[in-house]
């Protein structure tokens, strides 16, 4: 273990998933944030570092979030599935423990519960969809292009071991969209002759999930004007793209009272 004055210690939930190892990785090259225990339940006993297909760091995998808590970390990183997220959040929130939540799939009332226990325990959370700054950036410029443009579909790529369809980042882009737009949007007058061909709709908003594999994640936003088109789009080629912003979500989630939706909060 790395050793410093003011060291955030770290436990990764899901340490030997995709994401979850990637964070495994980083944090090796972070001065003042420290691997300090790893969770994942079908890999408990072995070595989180050689799981992570990097040296062996002397952390030993253990199988449930209690057993992690025994080595006092600071925040938890979550990358797990949509599935346990809910429970995972509760259990760290209640043990008075920050967490940094990259699983999707949380809705809006588990949010809200999730605030009040962080209200009534004093730990905090940053729940993001999308820890990558282009993808972030992305969801800036929607919003403010949604103003002018308000008529607008998203189609969302991810590859097909992807469990949850559409992408948190694909509803928040369009929950902010829909925050700012005060033009009335134009109706389509298509009807389906196929169910599902013209997406689902969220917040006004067609959102169209492809899953093939070869992508990693990618996000367009199609706005239509009158005469014109104007379309942006933002791609992980890796999953090294989501690191930095899961470190600032570590650094700050300590001093970001309550529950933080979307890490441009955090920057
Ligand atoms: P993954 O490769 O399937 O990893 C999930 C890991 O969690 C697996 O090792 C799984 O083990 C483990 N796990 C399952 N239940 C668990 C539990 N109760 N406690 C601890 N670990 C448990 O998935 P991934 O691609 O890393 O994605 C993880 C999540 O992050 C997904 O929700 C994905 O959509 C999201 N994601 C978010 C971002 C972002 O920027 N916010 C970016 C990419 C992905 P088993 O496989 O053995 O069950």
């Amino acid at each position: 273990m790395k050793e410093g004055f003011s060291m955030i210690r770290i436990l990764v939930n899901g340490a030997s998933g995709r994401m979850g190892s990637e964070v495994v990785r980083a944090l090796v090259n972070e001065k003042d944030l420290s691997l300090v225990a790893a969770v994942d339940p079908k890999q408990a006993g072995k070595d989180a570092g050689e799981v992570a297909g990097i040296a062996a760091n002397g952390i030993k995998i253990v199988a449930t979030l209690e057993e992690g808590f025994l080595s006092k970390p600071d925040v938890v990183v979550d990358f797990t599935t949509p599935k346990v997220i809910f429970e995972n959040a509760k259990k760290v929130l209640n043990a008075k423990i920050h967490i940094v939540i990259g699983t999707t799939g949380l809705t809006e009332e588990q949010r809200k519960a999730l605030s009040e226990i962080s209200e009534k325990t004093g730990a905090n959370a940053l729940i993001a969809p999308n820890f990558s700054l282009g993808a972030v950036l992305l969801m800036k410029a929607s919003a403010e292009i949604s103003k002018y443009l308000p008529n607008a579909e998203i189609i969302e790529l991810h590859h097909n071991n992807k469990l949850d369809a559409p992408s948190g980042t694909a509803k928040l882009t369009a929950e902010k969209m829909a925050q700012v737009r005060t033009l009335d949007m134009l109706e389509d007058k298509t009807s389906e002759s196929l169910e599902g061909a013209r997406g689902g709709k969220y917040k006004g908003i067609h959102i169209h999930s492809v899953r093939l594999p070869g992508f990693v994640a990618h996000q367009e936003v199609i706005f239509g004007g009158f005469g014109e088109v104007l379309t942006i789009r933002h791609d992980s080629m890796n999953r090294t793209s989501f690191m930095p912003g899961v470190m600032i979500a570590c650094r700050k989630v300590a001093s970001v009272h309550g529950v933080t939706y979307g890490l441009e909060k955090y920057l």
